[in-house]
């Protein structure tokens, strides 16, 4: 069977990362998410990530020659040789007809999982959410709230609130997805490969996790 990759797809805080982070552990496949690869080049301040942030910081993405790279590197790592899960890419035209041809030459079957939520749901997501600065791990006020306020359960550090986090950011993110990501939805949709869509609306991680496993026919 051909190895897959795993494309999950949907708006700004639709639970992309979440999911992916849960589906790495249940496949035992890495998860390449776009957006935590740009804010580690920013982090390190190198030329890319200098290049990089402002674009971030104002909700706007980043040139997809920048990203299709990234992406092209890391799913030629040995460790993606059983596939693997792409969060947050492709997220143009550009460059989901850059990855459909980088796939099928390097065997890989494309599968994408749509997450659908609404705008309100998700502002009211966003605005909760907070990041452990060491590790990446995600936590909800609402939902999801460690145990320790403010702190990461695993690493203890002090949580923090992600730059493209904040509510006027919120909504240009939400603009740039319907103006440039949202069309991508046909083009899945016409490729013939398999393509789910889940309401992530609603139910835990746990409870979405289950419903994405069972349409993609995993125990
Ligand atoms: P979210 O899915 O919550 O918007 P991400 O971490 O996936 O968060 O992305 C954060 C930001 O990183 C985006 O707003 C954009 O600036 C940049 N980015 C991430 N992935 C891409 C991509 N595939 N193409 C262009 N920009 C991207």
């Amino acid at each position: 069977m051909q190895p897959k990759a795993l494309i999950l797809f949907g708006p700004p805080g639709s639970g992309k990362g979440t999911q992916a982070k849960l589906l790495r552990e249940r496949l035992q496949v890495p998860h390449i998410s776009t957006g935590d690869m740009l804010r580690e080049r920013i982090a390190s301040g190198d030329h890319l990530g200098v290049q990089v942030q402002e674009l971030m910081q104002a909700g706007r993405l980043v040139p997809d020659e920048i990203v299709n790279q990234l992406v092209a590197d890391r799913t030629s790592q040995a460790d993606c040789a059983t596939g693997f899960i792409l969060d947050g890419y492709p997220r143009t035209l550009q460059q989901a007809e850059v990855l459909a041809v980088q796939l099928r030459q390097q065997g890989f079957q494309p599968v994408v999982i749509h997450l659908k939520v609404d705008y309100t749901k998700i502002i009211a997501r966003i605005a909760g959410r907070r990041q452990c600065p060491v590790c990446g791990a995600l936590y909800s006020l609402t939902s999801n709230p460690p145990q320790r306020p403010d702190h990461c359960d695993l690493e203890g550090a002090r949580l923090v609130i992600r730059d493209d986090d904040k509510e006027f950011v919120i909504r240009e993110r939400l603009e740039a997805y319907d103006r440039q990501t949202r069309p991508l939805l046909d083009y899945f949709a016409a490729s013939g490969d398999p393509f789910h869509e889940l309401d992530g609306s609603d139910g835990t991680p746990q409870e979405v996790l289950a419903s994405v496993c069972s349409v993609l026919n995993l125990e």
